[in-house]
């Protein structure tokens, strides 16, 4: 087995709930969700939290080889036990870790029941990395997978940060029946696929998260007056005119491209050279 150095708390004193262990029960939610990220020739799946074993099984038969990160070291070594022999063949790599210590490189997707106490970092630790998987398939809470697909028309700081990157949907609701011991919540299976950087060709990665935050800084406030905690207010005014968005209007109601219009316009505005920009 590996080990990853850890700069989390690194022993396990107490396990269950700090470490978000609910197993997956019902086998035919690990094999939809091995199947949704669709492996293709070359890539390696990247599993975090395989606990007990349920979807590692699942992802082993895809045939691809599979990078297991387990925190919980008792259950890292049942795992070695349990899949001794894809150990031996190399079919299966078991880190002992902190997935957020994981460096991930070469070509790879993600799929994991994640522990849902750090979603958020998992899915932006991804996202982001030099080496970006190809597509992630991912048991989240139902409510967190609802909020990024902006189901209900409204982005928000999570939805973009999402969109920018991938392209996701929800491929299947995942009741908490389906856990052992069963969560307070019900579940979903998020897929982002088509993940790249090509989004930011030509605006900042910086520029683009600098314009969201502000933006959605005060929620009761209108786009317009949170930009003017970041720009002047005449500024603000003529970069909305260029790009056709009502400084009136909630940030939530903003389209991903209307973000990056409104950056485009807003950082060319600010540069000496003005005149010369044109936005997307
Ligand atoms: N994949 C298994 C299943 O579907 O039955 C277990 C999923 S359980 C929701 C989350 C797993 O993530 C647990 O095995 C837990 O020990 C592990 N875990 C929690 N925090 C972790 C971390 N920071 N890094 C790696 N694994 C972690």
């Amino acid at each position: 087995m590996v080990r990853l150095y850890q700069s989390h708390k690194a022993t396990v004193k107490k396990r269950g709930a700090r470490l978000g262990q609910h197993f997956l029960t019902n086998t035919h939610y690990a094999d939809v969700l091995a199947k949704s990220v669709a492996v293709r020739e070359g890539e390696t799946i990247v599993e975090i939290g395989p606990g007990k074993g349920a979807l590692t099984q699942k992802l082993l038969a895809t045939g691809a080889r599979v990078i297991a990160i387990e925190k919980d070291e008792a259950l890292a070594e049942e795992l070695h036990t349990t899949f001794a022999s894809d150990v031996v063949a190399g079919k299966l790599t078991i880190v002992i870790g902190d997935v957020r210590d994981f460096t991930p490189s070469g070509a790879y997707v993600v799929a994991a029941n994640i522990p849902y106490y750090i979603t958020g970092e998992i899915i932006k630790q991804f996202l982001t990395a030099e080496m970006q998987p190809r597509a992630m398939a991912l048991l989240v809470q139902k409510e967190v997978a609802e909020r990024i697909i902006a189901r209900d028309k409204k982005e928000s700081m999570l939805s973009l940060s999402v969109k920018v990157y991938g392209v996701p949907k929800i491929v299947a609701k995942v009741g908490r029946g389906n856990f052992s011991p069963p969560p307070s919540v019900d579940s979903a299976i998020l897929l982002i696929e088509d993940i790249t950087r090509d989004f930011f060709s030509d605006i900042t990665e910086r520029d683009f998260f600098k314009i969201v935050h502000a933006g959605f800084a005060a929620k009761r406030k209108m786009f317009g007056s949170n930009m003017t905690h970041l720009y002047d207010k005449e500024i603000v005014h003529r970069a909305c005119g260029s790009v056709n968005i009502d400084p009136c209007i909630r940030a939530e109601r903003l389209t991903i491209l209307d973000w990056k219009r409104f950056t485009t316009s807003i950082t060319c505005l600010c540069r000496p050279s003005s005149s010369q920009c044109q936005p997307t």
